[in-house]
């Protein structure tokens, strides 16, 4: 049995012209969820969610939304709502007017609309403002009043097209909170795409990560951040240095690889390998240790210091190693400051071989 507002995706594909956009995308969000989708420009985000809000139509695939199957349904039967990245409010209309607005499509007489839009501005901590104009709130005000009219008709699901990019640092964070005490309090799933990798695992249940069309990684942000599972989400997330060596030796449950010049790794495999073969791993960043000298015989590797940046509450270290990719360390500030590092010193940079993730595919980046 499907819960409501469970979101079903088969083979969902999006193709304008020869190009495609969306690529036999299959997952299931659970109903009642909160999930954000990330990846960068272009990579498909928007229109997926457009599909889902039957503002695009599919190429091939299927959607069902709450074990119904939408695909072919119109926007205002299946169940969900689409929050515009504009908000686009009638700018002619006081605030209990654009809330209601869907209620007057469908045919609800003035006074029940009131009531209803009233209520839903008190979600939103806006009644106070019912009769004012949207040319007359602030930015985090209109996006309040966009997401009580997406809320009216009652939807199951509710989309949300970057629905913070218009704001500034400060106000984000704070409808951040709010957004996810609404779904909180609603219970409804909520789909969030966004391009802002905090925002993505400060909400999320499930962090769908997208590229070229494709998911490269869905799970809860903790999997996606500590268990990348390709270079690509590795580099696209943040917070990890992607390596690499030679496998020396593995047995199935352990890899022990060497960089060229020397440097020897152990780390869990997640797949096989076979000696010989080149393997990526990804490092935590705040996991790793500066020393003068090596303490152990794997999990080391040497490095100029090439940058450091002050951050507030660590200290960011950048290395030039041997490794293709920059290598950076996130220092704890007070260790930091006891032993302060200059460009150009010499030093030794050391891991647990926990602190190492296995990375698959063999995908880098996104064009973008
Ligand atoms: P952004 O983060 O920049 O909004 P996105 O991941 O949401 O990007 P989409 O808007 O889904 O990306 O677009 C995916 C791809 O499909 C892009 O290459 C875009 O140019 C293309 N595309 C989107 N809509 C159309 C259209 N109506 N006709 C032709 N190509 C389109």
């Amino acid at each position: 049995m499907s819960k409501p507002g469970e979101i079903l995706l088969e083979k969902v594909t999006k193709k304008f012209g020869s190009f495609t956009a969306v690529d036999s995308v299959d997952q299931v969000i659970e109903g009642g969820s909160y999930c954000c989708m990330i990846g960068p420009s272009g990579c498909g985000k928007s229109t997926l969610l457009r599909m889902i809000a039957g503002h695009e139509t599919l190429s091939s695939g299927r959607i069902k939304i709450g074990g119904t199957d939408v695909t072919t349904m119109r926007t205002g039967e299946r169940g969900t709502a689409l929050m515009f990245q504009d908000y686009a409010l009638f700018p002619h209309l006081n605030l209990t007017n654009n809330v209601g607005f869907s209620l007057k499509i469908h045919g609800v007489n003035k006074a029940e609309r009131k009531e209803r839009s009233l209520e839903m501005l008190e979600r939103v901590q806006l009644a106070q403002f019912a009769d004012r104009m949207p040319s007359e709130l602030s930015g985090g005000q209109r996006q309040r009043v966009a997401l009580a009219r997406a809320l009216i008709m009652d939807p199951q699901v509710l989309l949300l097209d970057e629905p913070l990019s218009a704001l500034d640092e400060f106000l984000r964070l704070k409808m951040r909170v709010e957004l996810k005490r609404l779904q909180d309090d609603l219970g409804i799933t909520f789909i969030h795409v966004t391009h802002t990798q905090p925002e993505a695992i400060a909400l999320a249940d499930k962090v769908i990560v997208m590229d070229h069309g494709i998911i490269e990684q869905a799970a809860h942000p903790r999997v996606i951040y500590d268990e990348p599972h390709s270079p690509y989400i590795a580099r696209f997330m943040g917070g990890q240095n992607v390596l690499s060596g030679k496998v020396l030796q593995s047995d199935g449950q352990e890899i022990l690889a060497e960089s060229p010049d020397g440097s020897k790794f152990d780390f869990a495999a997640k797949g096989p390998v076979t000696e010989g073969d080149t393997v990526r791993f990804s490092v935590r960043r705040d996991k790793i240790h500066v020393v003068s000298a090596a303490r152990q015989d794997k999990n080391t590797l040497k490095g100029e210091v090439a940058n450091v940046e002050y951050q507030g509450t660590f200290v960011k270290v950048g290395l030039n190693t041997q490794q293709d990719d920059e290598f950076i360390i996130y220092m704890d500030d007070r260790a930091y400051f006891e032993n302060p590092l200059n460009v150009g010193d010499e030093v030794v940079s050391e891991w647990q071989a926990e602190d190492v993730c296995h990375l698959l595919g063999d995908n880098n980046s996104s064009g973008d």
